[in-house]
């Protein structure tokens, strides 16, 4: 069974979500299945007994000593028929024949209540030879297994990614077990360089006391220690004894991959954990290695942006004050309003008055101005009650309205200069009159008359006090 899972590996894969792996719902979505097969566990016929003991629901039973006589005479015998046969059902008689004269004879002559008590029993008895379905995933699937929370702990992603870098360089797999349609259980499996030999390791959710059992029969497997694994492979392996092909040599486990740390090509049994990195012999200090061209580069050549959270080539790299870091040059662009780069996308093009062109500000010293349907700088903006929007405080056409106690666009023509001050249009029929070519507000004009027709006490009239009142 071990050589058929090894054979039943060499192909390129098949999509998980493709239809004809559609019905399997529980299958991780997004990555490759390499091999997919079920396989019935039974229980071992000496637990058996204990087993049915502890987990048949205790509520069809009225003591104790009726539960074991049903165990004894009905569900061990028939446990023991199945595992010879594979069959409940004998000659003259069955599982279901032998239950329903028990339940008589003990609990009730009527039988009432028999069918949910079957099938009780009948869950036990399914319980007792499960399927298992074992599915080899890509490496990758471990990142999008969602379904199984268990794994979510793992150094392979948490803490140590560095392992599974170096386990995707392998000719590996990541094993799923299922039973009935639910995860319980993960590994990792490895096939040798030579394609002969295959280790399965790191076993993680519900144990298995004999683990062998879900990838090959008794005689084609050895164990294998975590020790040895760990030395040629170069990764985590959890305590343990892990099942290995009969016979195969620990060796033909090195494989040749890019180290994680300087990715300079090594092999797997040069790999160590070191300083939080897992490293080769051929580390040294002077190569990081950057997200940003996903490759190593010259430590002394290369800058920490903390914008690009990469190592980038100084040489390409301008530093911005404004956010004491550094931008790759392809990614800044430089603002003359502060004399400084910024991040290209966080900046804002603007209209800048005092480069008379455009420019580039964050954000926060943005306004829009609806009347000239721009971006202004905020410092150079004014807010204009009369337009409802910004207009520029020291643009050539802004002049300040003391009638409308607002700044104002000069050549706005709904707006009638009038002795330097600017009066809306409609206003100045109103308020205004024009005289020989020339406005006089109709205020002034009343008060003059006023003043003009005001009859002015004459000389030697005495006028009672307050008649001016
Ligand atoms: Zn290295």
């Amino acid at each position: 069974m071990l050589k058929d899972v090894l054979v039943s590996l060499d192909n390129n894969g098949i999509k998980s979500n493709e239809p004809r792996v559609q019905g399997f719902d529980y299958l991780i979505e997004d990555t490759k299945v390499y091999s997919f097969y079920s396989i019935k566990l039974e229980k071992n016929k000496d637990d058996f007994r204990d087993w049915f003991y502890a987990r048949v629901n205790h509520e069809f039973f009225e003591d104790a000593d009726q539960l074991l006589d049903f165990i004894n005479t009905v569900a061990e015998p028939w446990y023991e028929f199945y595992l010879e046969n594979k069959s409940l059902v004998d000659k003259t008689k069955s599982l279901k024949s032998d239950a329903k004269r028990w339940f008589k004879k003990n609990k009730d002559q009527q039988l009432k209540n028999f069918d949910r008590f079957f099938e009780a029993v009948k869950r036990m008895f399914e319980e007792a030879y499960n399927v298992h379905d074992i599915v080899f995933y890509d490496v990758e699937a471990i990142k999008k297994n969602k379904s199984f929370s268990d794994d979510r702990g793992s150094c392979y992603i948490n803490g140590r990614p560095d392992y599974y870098d170096v386990i995707s360089q392998m000719n590996a797999h990541y094993v799923m077990v299922y039973r009935n349609g639910k995860p319980i259980t993960r590994l990792w499996c490895v096939i040798s360089t030579d394609k002969n030999s295959i280790v399965f390791f790191n076993e993680y959710g519900y144990h298995f006391k004999e683990l062998y059992k879900l990838f090959s029969s008794e005689d084609e497997y050895d164990t294998v220690s975590d020790y040895t694994l760990e030395c040629v492979l170069g990764i985590h392996i959890n305590k343990g004894h892990w099942i290995i092909t009969k016979n195969a040599s620990p060796e033909d486990f090195v494989y040749e991959v890019e180290c994680p740390t300087c990715g300079s090509l090594t092999h797997s049994d040069n790999l160590e954990w070191r300083d939080d990195r897992l490293e080769c012999d051929q580390c040294d200090d002077n190569t990081v290695y950057s997200e940003f061209y996903d490759e190593y580069i010259n430590e002394d050549q290369a800058v920490f942006s903390e914008t690009h959270n990469s190592y980038i080539y100084k040489d390409a790299a301008v530093f911005s004050d404004r956010y004491n870091d550094y931008i790759h040059e392809n990614y800044a662009v430089y603002s003359d309003y502060y004399d400084d780069y910024l991040y290209e996308p966080d900046a804002v093009k603007v209209y800048n008055i005092d480069k008379d062109g455009y420019d580039y500000v964050l954000q926060e010293d943005v306004v829009y101005s609806s009347y000239y349907d721009e971006n202004l700088i905020n410092d150079q903006a004014v807010f204009s009650w009369y337009y409802d929007t910004y207009l520029l405080e020291n643009g050539n056409d802004t002049a300040y309205s003391k009638w409308l106690r607002c700044y104002v666009d000069m050549n706005d023509n709904t707006l009638v200069e009038i002795n330097g001050d600017y009066i809306p249009e409609d206003e100045v029929d109103e308020y205004f009159i024009m005289i020989k070519g020339q406005y006089y507000r109709r205020k002034d004009l009343l008060f003059t008359h006023k003043l003009v027709t005001s009859v002015k006490p004459m000389k030697n009239v005495r006028l009672a006090e307050k008649s001016w009142a």
